[in-house]
């Protein structure tokens, strides 16, 4: 849907773009799918916020998903209308009462999940029922492991999350479980832990559960942020996942979005103004870089200049976005050409994840142009 380019070089050569551009890396995306797909001893959903352009959805798709984690009626209809044999979860635990009948009457949705009594109360009356509805319980995670906690908004306690799981039996709805151990996670004895709980939360319910989900948290790499391969995630959530024994008609279930589609998208900017060691660029925080300054990252980046090589001395500049607004500033220097100037390019990479997905339109600013990439050069992967 997007045009195709070999590599940002002949886009570059073809476009002399002033304006910021996404290159998707389709071929990037598919390895991580398969990654997860192939690693991971259950279902595979993808956490359709993180990136839910036509174009990424398209070729996880292609690559086999066939299950999201959505959050709004908006994104299960985005999967609905793109995809016939694809499954919605509506994994959010606070739902607006049509959100949930419309999902349950209009798209099929049969699974929910809830970290309240009340919550259940109103999936049971805009479901008639529920009889043939699964309802996972979430869990709140540990703190202390993960870049973003998300269990400071969602979750029951333990002990909440017991009677949550009896009372859901108990009304004749099918229990699952589920946590979130927090986004760019980086380390994976948060899922052995959690899956822990887990395990000790469903014995003391005494209920058949159907699922149990570790979530998404997987990280991606990042400068300075040294984080494990996915594959000691999976390890260690099949060796904690075995622990717990449960009956083979269980299904394990996972739902990464960052570590699925950050290295997939680098964002092609144009240097429009240097100050000294200040470059002023045409995206920024309010654009594709907002999880940039809000995680405190620093993702890889290389200057291209298509008239003339750029020196090979590199020094450390700040890079500012185009808003007026003094915050739409990167965190962290980036190191680049020491003769970096107006008209080059820069490649960002690993922005795949929380970037379209949450920019904005302020002052007048949104990289709106979409490109795919075919070569794929590993260049991005830091670690
Ligand atoms: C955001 C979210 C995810 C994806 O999290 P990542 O850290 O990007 O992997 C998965 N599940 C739920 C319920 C979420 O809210």
């Amino acid at each position: 849907m997007q045009a195709t380019y070999q590599s940002v070089e002949e886009m570059l050569a073809q476009l002399r773009p002033s304006y910021p551009i996404y290159c998707f890396r389709p071929a990037e995306f598919e390895r991580m799918a398969r990654r997860f797909q192939d690693g991971f001893p259950g279902k595979v959903l993808y956490a359709t916020k993180c990136n839910p352009h036509p174009g990424v959805l398209d070729t996880l798709y292609r690559a086999g998903i066939r299950n999201f984690d959505t959050a709004s009626l908006a994104e299960i209809a985005l999967v609905s209308e793109r995809f016939e044999d694809a499954a919605s979860y509506f994994h959010h635990p606070v739902k607006s009462p049509a959100s949930i009948s419309s999902a349950y009457m209009v798209f099929g949705v049969r699974n929910f999940t809830i970290d309240h009594s009340n919550e259940l109360d109103k999936v049971i009356r805009e479901t008639d029922g529920g009889r043939d509805v699964g309802v996972q319980v979430r869990m709140a995670t540990e703190d202390g492991y993960a870049t973003y906690n998300l269990s400071a908004k969602f979750g029951a306690e333990p002990e909440e999350a017991v009677r949550l799981l009896k009372r859901v039996a108990a009304e004749g709805l099918t229990p699952g479980l589920s946590f979130h151990v927090g986004s760019q996670c980086a380390h994976p004895e948060a899922y052995g832990k959690a899956l822990k709980t887990a395990g000790e939360v469903i014995a003391q319910a005494g209920v058949e559960i159907d699922s149990l989900n570790v979530g998404g948290g997987f990280p991606a790499h990042y400068v300075g942020h040294d984080v494990p391969p996915i594959e000691d995630f999976l390890a260690e959530i099949r060796s904690a996942y075995a622990e717990l024994d449960l009956p083979d008609n269980v299904v394990l279930m996972c739902e990464p979005g960052r570590a699925m589609v950050a290295e997939g998208c680098t964002m092609l900017v144009q240097v429009h103004l240097r100050k000294d060691n200040q470059v002023y660029v045409n995206d920024g925080v309010y654009g594709s870089l907002f999880e940039v300054r809000e995680c405190n990252l620093s993702p890889p980046a290389r200057a291209i200049r298509l008239d003339g090589p750029v020196s090979n001395d590199t020094a450390e500049f700040t890079l500012f976005g185009p808003t007026c607004d003094s915050v739409d500033v990167l965190p962290n220097t980036m190191t680049l050409p020491a003769d970096v100037r107006e008209g080059d390019w820069i490649e960002i990479g690993q922005v795949g994840a929380y970037s379209n997905a949450v920019a904005t339109k302020f002052n007048g600013f949104q990289a709106e142009t979409f490109v795919a990439i075919t070569e794929n050069t590993k260049r991005w992967a830091v670690a």
